[in-house]
């Protein structure tokens, strides 16, 4: 469901000067698959992550999403599609601190006009654990905590598709560990989740490794043929 073909991303940094971040990668991720994209830092795992996530666009190459060339599409519907599909957690958490936890969780439903969450934010923070600090600040949380909010407001708006960038990068042993386990659980429930890390402790927990070094990917445990990716996981070994 997520097909990207020959995708690269070139920044400019003054006038000619060029950095290469990500260069013709190709890359077919089925639905339910749980994966890592690894490297060392500056290696593009980032870029490579914005960019499946459309929170950017590439120079070149072609991406289809669920069968949807989205990089036909203006940025309103480039947004609507990341809204209705993609859940977002980063290493800083990002959270808004002057909101609650639960008011954190239900801010992306600002760009849902229409949509009722099939969970309240209430209920995916009971899911993590954190039934009892809906009225809690971000500061008034640990790390860990804070991170658990964030995975509660990725999931609010159901999406098929989790996004990671280091999730447990800011996190102490037996916290990350917490977080490592609420993304498998979301991987066991059928959504897709994709970790960008730079630990291969981390990698270690999930069923695909993508290796990126300077732009290109360089190793793909779970590269197969696309005439055998047939019927998603049963098509692979
Ligand atoms: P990683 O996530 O593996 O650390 P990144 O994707 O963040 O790598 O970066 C890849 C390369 O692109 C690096 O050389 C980085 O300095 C450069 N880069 C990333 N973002 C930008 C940007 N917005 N402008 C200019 N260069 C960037």
């Amino acid at each position: 469901m997520i097909e990207l073909k020959d995708v690269r991303r070139t920044y400019r940094r003054g006038t000619d000067n060029e950095v290469h971040a990500v260069r013709q990668a190709t890359l077919s991720i089925a639905e339910g698959e749980f994966l890592a994209i690894v490297g060392p830092s500056g290696s593009g795992k980032s870029t490579l992550m914005n960019l499946v996530g459309c929170l950017d666009r590439p120079d070149g190459g072609t991406y289809r999403l669920a069968g949807v060339d989205v990089l036909a599409l203006d940025d309103a519907a480039l947004s609507r599609v990341r809204s209705e599909r993609i859940g977002f957690v980063f290493q800083q958490f990002h959270l808004l601190p002057a909101l609650t936890a639960v008011e954190n969780v239900e801010l992306p439903m600002l760009y849902r006009r229409g949509f009722t969450p099939p969970r309240s934010a209430r209920e995916l923070l009971g899911r993590v654990g954190l039934g009892e600090r809906g009225h809690h600040r971000p500061g008034e949380l640990s790390g860990g905590q804070q991170q658990r909010v964030a995975i509660a407001r990725a999931l609010i708006g159901d999406p098929r598709i989790v996004l990671a960038d280091e999730p447990t990068g800011n996190l102490d042993g037996p916290s990350g560990a917490e977080v490592l386990d609420l993304l498998a659980e979301l991987n066991r429930e059928g959504r897709t989740v994709i970790l960008v890390t730079h630990n291969p402790e981390v990698a270690a927990r999930t069923k695909r490794t993508v290796r990126i070094e300077d732009g290109r990917i360089v190793a793909d445990s779970g590269a197969v043929p696309a005439t055998a990716r047939v019927s998603g996981e049963e098509a692979l070994p």
